[in-house]
């Protein structure tokens, strides 16, 4: 059994690795059409909505495309108070920092004013928090929302764990903090729940887990009944991961989902039509459409090795054998059959716009594809672009010898390599030695 401080972590970390592995595994299973594709994300007001839909206790909410909007939208509230949240999929948004200068992606206040200014500093700007990259994500959209008082705020999160084979409920009295924190400093202070998806929850656990959140008296039952009907939204909207932080209760004696992180199975959307037309794109990166432009196909990763393939095969393979040798690759652009040499000028140029590069490996095989036309493209664009970083090529197929003489001949910096292994290690090398 997993020990309780790696489930926590787990439930923390998952929106991370989740920027990874859908992007793979997009690649896996799209063999010849490396159409640029992420997991399904919804924003907070949309599985808010789904929350409340299935009973359970969110706060009433408007969502806001201007600060005009947030402003008519705090008005119609007609709340004591109001909390304005920027809407972008990655977490810690209250401790967040806008390009703007604004602090804070989360705002609690009374005047329906302040909202429509706070929004006018959200609204259009860039957040960045723990889980965004460093620029941050453009806000499109905040929410505006009732605020309620927090006596206490707990953590909930309900995931598939595969060490479990099923579902999971973890949670912490300790809540609305950064949850791995709590796991590392005090791991008596995560509590799980392992269900059978066969028996379902059991209202023992739900009502193990509230005690174990803290919820005293009649908040117990409360808690356990919000627990178990966020249960059954788990199963029923086919998630991989439901998280509350914070899973808080009010003075007035209330429990409330104040935030909310739903996760989906990709394999579902065929029964889950509804909600993967919520899929929110807005995130997409710019170089994705940039990329598509050109007719190329880019998928971006967290490495620092750029990859230049033809084919979904060829990337994947390309893929495993950086790993395996001890690299990250930063993306894939994908070439496709056909290619012209401005195209593969532009690849580069894509390449090698993104800062995270630091190498380049090309990796094509040439069967529709002409070597040489793809060696005149890197010879320009080494030129004109003044290629900073080490560039390892890997051609193979129609008129390779073609090609290697025009690489050889340039003068350029170009270190070719023999086959894939030798190229990937090439690759691994040129960036270790930096
Ligand atoms: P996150 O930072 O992205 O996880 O965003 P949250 O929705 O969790 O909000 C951050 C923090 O703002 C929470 O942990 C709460 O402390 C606080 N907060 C959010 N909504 C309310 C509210 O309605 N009332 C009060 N008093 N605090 C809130
Ligand atoms: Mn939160």
């Amino acid at each position: 059994m997993a020990s309780p401080v790696a489930i926590a972590a787990q439930a923390g970390k998952l929106l991370r690795e989740r920027a990874l592995r859908p992007r793979l595994l997009a690649v896996r299973s799209q063999a010849g059409n490396l159409t640029p594709r992420r997991w399904l994300n919804l924003q907070e007001y949309q599985s808010k909505k789904l929350m409340s839909e299935h009973g359970v206790r969110v706060q009433r909410f408007f969502v806001a495309n201007t600060a005009k909007e947030a402003l008519e939208a705090a008005k119609r509230l007609n709340a004591k108070e109001i909390v304005l949240k920027a809407q972008i999929l990655a977490g810690g948004r209250g401790k967040g920092i806008f390009n703007s200068g604004l602090k804070g992606g989360v705002h609690l206040t009374k005047d329906p004013k302040v909202v429509g200014q706070l929004a006018q500093q959200m609204i259009g700007y860039n957040l960045a928090t723990k889980q965004t990259p460093k620029e941050g994500v453009k806000v499109n959209k905040v929410m505006v929302a009732e605020a309620l008082d927090i006596s206490r705020e707990t953590y909930l999160a309900i995931l598939m764990d595969r060490s479990h084979n099923g579902p999971v409920i973890v949670g912490s009295p300790q809540g609305g903090v950064d949850i791995e924190e709590v796991a590392a400093s005090s791991p008596e202070l995560i509590f799980k729940e392992q269900i059978d998806i066969f028996e379902g929850i059991k209202d023992s656990q739900a009502q193990r887990m509230a005690e174990n959140l803290g919820f005293l008296g009649s908040l117990k039952n409360q808690a356990a009944d919000q627990i178990k009907k966020l249960y059954h939204l788990f199963l029923k909207i086919d998630a991989t991961q439901v998280e509350v932080n914070p899973f808080g209760e009010t003075p007035e004696g209330q429990v409330v989902c104040f935030d909310a992180k739903i996760n989906f199975d990709d394999n579902a959307e065929f029964r889950q039509k509804d909600i993967f037309a919520m899929d929110d794109k807005s995130e997409n990166e710019p170089i994705e459409n940039e990329a598509a432009r050109y007719d190329l196909k880019y998928i971006g990763l967290d490495g620092n090795i750029a990859c230049f393939v033809n084919g979904a095969g060829l990337a994947m393979a390309t893929c495993d054998i950086i790993f395996l040798n001890g690299g990250k690759p930063a993306n894939f652009l994908d070439l496709g059959g056909g290619v012209k040499e401005a195209q593969v000028y532009q690849a580069f140029k894509l390449l090698t716009s993104d800062p995270k590069v630091e190498a380049i490996l090309v990796n094509i095989f040439g069967g529709i594809v002409n070597c040489a036309i793809i060696a005149n493209g890197i010879t320009r664009a080494c030129r004109e672009l003044e290629l900073k970083v080490p560039l390892v090529v890997r051609l193979e197929g129609t008129n390779v010898q073609e090609a290697q003489n025009i690489l050889r001949n340039s003068g350029l910096p170009i270190t070719s390599a023999v086959d894939l292994e030798d190229a990937a290690k090439k690759a691994v090398a040129s960036v270790a030695k930096k």
